[in-house]
């Protein structure tokens, strides 16, 4: 059987949402296909003198809410068609929270690992000369995604800046602070997540200090949702990253971890050494070494993917025991688990809104290099939760008013949003 892309998926909830909605074949179709799709090559010299070529690409989805908006990534496995999946998702996900912007994505065809910092460097200014002429303050704005750092960010800014000839921060976000990043950027992620889950434990009138949560992943959005949700009385019985995982039944102080983390290199590590693991150190902190398909099927009340897509899936979903999930990571439940973890009557938070505080504060950014004032991050907190707790409850209505999932809801809601700026444009006919 041929697995489905995440484009492929993308366009089967559009057309479950376009169905619900009423939507004509004119209007699917138009929702179906990106503005504009930019291909092309850059070039540039390594330190030993060797010229080498890679694919760069930005794909421009939808523009009826605003200008096109969304990340670049470095990845040897970077190709069209996820990043046309990627720009229709930031279309969905700007919708869902209303930030007034539309979706876009790009990235580069390279295995950053391999470049030196001044190659890295190189690849930035090169994509920001390619695609000068296409992005833009009120046209385009990027930001860092998978293997795209504030750092980069910056060299993309300053390319451009020297092709426009003025300063122009706003061309970007994701940006040091000293560049006119926004305070409150690192752990937007996370926090946003964080406030969608208060409205729901709310909702469901559950008591925080009884439920335990374990998190896949341990970089930006899951050690910050980790440290947050302990901070607030959580108990964080299971942590991972890409090595594997560590268990606690009484719970684990995430900054503790991060710390220890730091000096051995891996969650892991802090207990094993070549795979041969402490076993008295372990029995002394009641803690257990766990494989990251177990983190998946922990026994905890809260699961929180934020690592990879494609985590929850049709062989493990069964025997999932959370009864809420919270998609920090874009894309970890596929379609087929989806379906089991509905029959389940498991509550799933998608990604498209769970991790939309990112892109909310990114457009904060955008907003504070527009105006040239700049914000407090308790001034930014204070914007971001009533943005969280209303898209949740717009989101969680329309889920209960149609007898829907939190998933069909929140694409139904976007991709009206979308439809409406497109008909009001005039733009929902051939
Ligand atoms: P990151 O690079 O900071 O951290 C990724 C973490 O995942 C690392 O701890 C890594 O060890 C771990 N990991 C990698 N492979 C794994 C595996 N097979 N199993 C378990 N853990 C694994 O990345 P991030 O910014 O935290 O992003 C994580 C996810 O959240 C991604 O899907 C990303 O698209 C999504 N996301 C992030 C943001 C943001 O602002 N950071 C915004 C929206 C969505």
């Amino acid at each position: 059987m041929l697995k489905n892309t995440p484009f492929d998926n993308y366009l089967t909830n559009l057309r479950m949402a376009g169905q619900r909605l009423g939507f004509t074949e004119i209007e699917l179709k138009i929702l179906q296909t990106p503005d504009n799709v930019i291909e092309d090559r850059i070039k540039i010299t390594r330190d030993n003198g060797e010229i080498v070529e890679y694919n760069a690409y930005r794909v421009q989805f939808n523009n009826a809410c605003g200008p096109y908006k969304g990340g670049i990534r470095f990845h040897q496995d970077a190709d069209i068609n996820e990043v046309k999946a990627l720009a229709a998702a930031m279309a969905i996900k700007c919708a869902v929270v209303g930030v007034p912007l539309g979706g876009g994505k790009g990235g580069v065809q390279v295995n950053p690992k391999v470049l030196s910092a001044s190659e890295i460097e190189k690849v930035a200014r090169a994509w920001a000369r390619l695609m000068a002429s296409n992005i833009g303050v009120d046209k385009d704005i990027p930001a860092p995604d998978v293997y795209t750092t504030p750092q980069i960010m910056a060299y993309i800014m300053d390319e451009y800046e020297k092709i426009i000839g003025h300063s122009e921060p706003g061309v970007i976000t994701g940006k040091p602070l000293e560049l006119g990043g926004s305070q409150g950027r690192g752990t937007a992620t996370a926090q946003g997540g964080v406030y969608v889950l208060e409205k729901l434990i709310d909702i469901l009138g559950k008591n925080k200090n009884e439920l335990r949560v374990a998190v896949q992943g341990f970089g930006n959005a899951g050690y910050y949702v980790a440290k947050i949700l302990y901070e607030q009385g959580y108990k964080i019985i299971a942590l991972s990253d890409s090595r594997g995982g560590l268990y606690s039944a009484q719970g684990f102080d995430p900054e503790k971890i991060f710390q220890l983390k730091q000096k051995y290199g891996s969650l892991q590590n802090i207990y094993c050494h070549d795979d041969i693991c402490d076993e008295q150190k372990l029995a002394i902190d009641q803690v257990q070494v766990i494989t990251n398909d177990e983190l998946i099927n922990t026994d905890c009340d809260i699961l929180i993917p934020a690592a990879l897509d494609n985590q929850i899936r049709e062989d493990n979903a069964d025997s999932i025991k959370a009864r809420i999930i919270l998609e920090l990571a874009n894309g970890p439940t596929t379609p087929a688990a989806d379906e089991i973890l509905s029959a389940k009557k498991v509550i799933v938070v998608p990604d498209v809104l769970a991790n939309a505080g990112g892109v909310t504060v990114s457009y904060f950014e955008w907003v504070q290099n527009r105006q040239q004032f700049y914000w407090s991050e308790s001034e930014v907190l204070q914007k971001l939760k009533p943005i969280m707790y209303d898209s949740f409850t717009a989101v969680w209505q329309m889920a209960e008013a149609k007898k829907i999932t939190l998933r069909d809801a929140a694409f139904t809601l976007a991709v009206n949003r979308i439809m409406q700026a497109m008909r009001l444009r005039g733009r929902n006919h051939s």
